[in-house]
């Protein structure tokens, strides 16, 4: 329970305090499709119906559950990775283990890194890593600083478009999972991104015909693909979208 309760203030302030505002510099709005935890069928259907529309997305893995046995989905394996990254998505880090920034002190956050990095380096030397994503959306205000000498961006599934200035170590985040997200919403999200030319990130897991409750239907994906495509609003991985931030 304790590490429960300390878990949500350091969250909480996480949230809250901006550690080093970042005034994002697109010319247009932005959106970026990320899964998270490898499911098969994110690696699979999520990657084909993306790359149908010419957008690539960020895939945040954990070394540590790649090839496991899930309750939620079947998991993709080492070759999925590779297979991604040689197809032009972008593979973003999770900490190895899957556990909570908030749980971890420095030297295990450090060491939660190292290894996911290391596994990706023995899979292949060209994945490089800059971009990160808090597990269970759990940040953590002690180790925001660490995260940001290790990676350009941080994701958390805090609700909104950002725009603006921006926390680049607790960038916003929507869900593209079925019980959550609905076509009127995506729209409406759109919408605020175009208004202030915002860069929207969806998250979301599984991408099946009967999802998870973390996951989505193709049909929504592909609604929320065909929206971005109808309304010229260009479809980056996380550390295209920064590039663009940054100019
Ligand atoms: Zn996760």
């Amino acid at each position: 329970m304790l590490s429960e309760a300390r878990a949500k203030v350091s969250h909480g302030l996480a949230m809250h305090l901006h550690a080093d505002p970042f005034q994002m510099r697109n010319a247009t709005p932005m959106v970026s499709f990320t899964f998270d935890d490898l499911p098969k069928s994110a690696a699979t259907t999520g990657a084909d119906l993306l790359e149908a529309h010419g957008a690539r997305g960020t895939f945040y893995v954990s070394g540590g559950l790649v090839g496991a046995e899930t309750p939620e989905w079947p998991t993709g394996d080492a070759d999925d990775v590779l297979s991604l990254h040689r197809r032009g998505h972008e593979i973003g880090c999770h900490t190895f283990s899957h556990l909570r920034a908030s749980d971890l002190d420095v030297a295990s956050l450090a060491n939660e890194i190292m290894r996911n990095r290391g596994y990706f380096r023995a899979l292949d030397a060209s994945i490089e890593t800059d971009t990160f994503a808090y597990p269970y959306g759990y940040g953590s205000f002690g180790r925001k600083h660490q995260l940001k000498d290790q990676f350009q961006t941080c994701r958390s599934i805090l609700p909104g478009v950002n725009s603006g200035a921006v926390d680049l170590q607790f960038l916003r985040a929507v869900p593209l999972i079925d019980g959550q997200m609905d076509r009127a919403g995506i729209e409406r999200l759109f919408d605020e991104a175009e208004t202030n030319n915002g860069w929207l990130i969806f998250y979301g897991h599984d991408v099946a015909e009967q999802p998870s409750r973390w996951g989505c239907s193709p049909a929504l994906l592909n609604h929320a693909l065909a929206a971005a495509a109808r309304r010229k609003i260009p479809a980056l991985t996380m550390a295209e979208a920064l590039q663009c931030a940054r100019a």
